[in-house]
């Protein structure tokens, strides 16, 4: 059993997703459990929008469209993120009358981008032969703190996640990124943090592997997101080699 995580750049575009689909294909009889991220920046637009809609604004219109073209263009029905976009449009709404934006809510307006990627993804993989099903990460036992925006994983939490899942059965396609606490309310593990996910229920399943998939062949020399000029280094140069 393998877990294999797809961070939002590898699924920003139908182009993208085939290629991960292909990817996990490839791997399928060693049990993937697939992570995914919220496709390409969805989660920098939530954030944006969660903030435009404290001051007054409710604009969602760049993320429906986006989230809308994709399913029409991998040929998903799109009213399966329908009631998802609905809830969302009415989240904002109250932060917009509220006037009021916690962490806890930012938290779950963020959740929205990982849960219509599971959906997506899952429902493209089911369409091209191989049969998968969606899971929210808190439906399967992955709870945290209340530290929202950047929350622990509870100690206890891995029996549970090994007993709700089950990786022999349809394909899992599990949300990075996000969680509950104990009271419900959804959390996130921090920006990135669907690599975290992957890790706990690798380390929860035992699995053999854990692979984290970027759109990238070789390394970068510095994050892109925050130096322009970074480069793509096709192999790791003699001096990051530790000397055996
Ligand atoms: N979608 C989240 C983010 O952009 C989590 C992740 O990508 O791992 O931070
Ligand atoms: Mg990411």
């Amino acid at each position: 059993m393998i877990v294999m995580k797809f961070g939002g750049s590898s699924l920003a575009n139908p182009e993208k997703i085939h290629r991960c689909i292909e990817i996990v294909r490839r791997e399928i009889a060693r049990t993937p459990v697939v992570v995914v991220s919220a496709h390409g920046r969805t989660t920098d637009s939530l954030i944006s929008a969660a903030r435009k809609a404290h001051e007054g604004r409710v604009d969602m219109e760049e993320i429906e469209r986006y989230h809308f073209e994709l399913a029409d263009s991998l040929g998903v029905d799109r009213r399966m993120i329908e009631p998802l976009v609905f809830k969302l449009q009415s989240m904002l709404h109250g932060i917009s009358l509220l006037k009021e934006l916690t962490p806890r809510t930012l938290d779950h307006v963020m959740s929205f981008g990982e849960r219509m990627s599971a959906l997506m993804v899952a429902a493209t993989m089911s369409s091209e032969g191989m049969p998968a099903v969606a899971h929210c990460a808190y439906d399967i036992g992955l709870l945290t703190d209340s530290n929202f925006g950047q929350a622990n994983p509870l100690a206890d939490i891995e029996a549970e996640i090994s007993r709700r899942l089950n990786p022999a059965g349809l394909l899992p396609v599990v949300t990075g990124f996000i969680a509950k606490d104990r009271r419900d309310n959804i959390t996130t593990l921090g920006r990135n943090g669907s690599n975290f996910t992957a890790s706990v229920i690798g380390a929860a399943l035992g699995a053999e592997e854990v692979q984290i998939w970027t759109d990238v062949d070789g390394i970068m020399t510095a994050d892109p997101s925050i130096e322009p000029g970074a480069k793509n280094l096709p192999t790791a140069p003699r001096s990051c080699i530790p000397a055996p």
